[in-house]
């Protein structure tokens, strides 16, 4: 993977166009989570403090083409600028005179957030004389939505081709960080795959078998897996008609060398609720009138195993029903560990995708991990395999 970044980009005095992902939480018009915006926050200073005039370009919800003020960024200009430390105008339109008026206006160093991308049917349609509408206000453009690169929308692909392009330092950061982890990983790599269903999931396990040397399976989709396998999974959530793509799965697996370790025993209850009554059990004694909502204790000391034999994990998704104790058991003691041993220096730990990221924080483990990525769809989809559209164009 060959992409420019900002220290090859002559930045002093430049109109730099840089896609960020602001698509923040909002209550009553005021942003409640800001790690988006602390995300931005090193590129955005970089270019500033070479002299370049940065024009911020966003989305925000889904107004679907049309102006929905609800869907407005105003309120998140401010919010950037307390962060940031220093003013962030705002221009009520993204292209056009408005959005012209207020570049025009700009000293170098400053900063401007455009409004919403998405308010023009041509951002999601990848409308090539929408992108050069955005481009008229650049001399160079930088992506730091990671996040966003999955989509080929205008302000992320289509003006990639239209200026010299880079990739900002978080975009650089979380590319090189799952490279490291996939693409050119120190082996043994280990994939930890868990959460709720195998069918959300297909694509990325059948990726992962070819690519990685132990693929451990946790959560609900652990279920389908053992019930292909023959056994009785009770009352748990399994997807029965998917047991032969399950199959599948495994086969491929073992074409390819790749060890799948599925659970060793079970931690069930008879009602999905914290503090439910439960049991620890071997797999050929799961009550038929109780699901399993974890790993048990057996299990966890395999994944430990696997921990210590591997040099890289990349993980998606809990073992168990993580939200409700005393369920969140298996994914809190494989998270602490894993992250012990990446302080020790002996693993790099890559994670993502939503869920993983809230159970990842509630086991304490988030700080240590080498990178979490908090892009959801483009962290899926680039562990399944797939090319990103808003990377191909930096690559380009
Ligand atoms: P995902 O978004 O696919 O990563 O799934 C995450 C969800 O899977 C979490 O909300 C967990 O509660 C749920 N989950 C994990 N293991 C189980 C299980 N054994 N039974 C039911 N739900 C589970």
């Amino acid at each position: 993977m060959s992409f420019k970044t900002l220290s090859d980009a002559d930045l002093s005095g430049k109109r730099v166009l840089v896609r960020v992902d602001l698509n923040v939480p909002m209550k009553d018009g005021k942003v409640t989570d800001t790690t988006r915006i602390e995300r931005v926050l090193p590129t955005i200073r970089e270019i500033s403090e070479a002299g370049g005039k940065i024009v911020l370009l966003a989305h925000f919800g889904r107004p679907k083409g049309e102006k929905v003020a609800e869907m407005s960024l105003a309120p998140v200009a401010p919010a950037v600028a307390e962060l940031l430390g220093k003013p962030v105008a705002f221009a009520q339109d993204c292209i056009g005179e408005t959005a012209k008026t207020a570049v025009d206006a700009m000293a170098n160093g400053d900063v401007l957030l455009l409004e919403n991308t998405r308010y023009y049917k041509g951002e999601e349609k990848n409308d090539p004389e929408f992108a050069k509408e955005l481009a008229a206000n650049g001399d160079l453009y930088v992506n730091d939505a990671f996040s966003a690169a999955h989509r080929a929308h205008g302000s992320t692909e289509g003006i990639a081709k239209l200026l010299p392009a880079f990739a900002g330092r978080t975009m650089q950061a979380e590319l090189e960080a799952l490279g490291s982890a996939l693409s050119t990983p120190v082996r043994p790599v280990l994939a930890v795959v868990g959460g709720a269903k195998v069918s959300s999931k297909i694509d990325l396990l059948e990726n992962l078998v070819s690519k990685v040397d132990i693929l451990v399976i946790g959560g609900g989709m652990a279920n389908t897996f053992m019930a292909a396998k023959g056994i009785n999974v009770g009352k748990s959530l399994c997807e029965h008609d998917l047991k032969d793509t399950a199959i599948r799965i495994m086969e491929a697996a073992e074409k390819a060398n790749c060890e799948i370790v599925l659970p060793a025993d079970a931690v069930v209850a008879w009602e999905f609720a914290a503090n439910a009554k439960n049991e620890t059990v071997a797999l050929d004694a799961i009550p038929a009138d109780a699901m399993m909502l974890d790993v048990g204790p057996v299990s966890i000391e395999v994944v430990k195993q696997k921990i210590d034999s591997a040099k890289t994990l990349v993980w998606n998704g809990p073992f168990g029903a993580f939200e409700i104790e005393p369920f969140d058991k298996a994914t809190v003691a494989a998270a602490q560990y894993a992250a012990e041993k990446t302080k020790a220096g002996l693993l790099k730990t890559v994670a993502g995708g939503g869920d993983t990221v809230a159970a990842l924080n509630h086991a304490k483990a988030s700080e240590d991990f080498s990178y979490i990525s908090t892009a959801g769809g483009a962290f899926l989809e680039w562990l399944e395999g797939k090319e990103l559209p808003g990377v191909v164009a930096l690559e380009a």
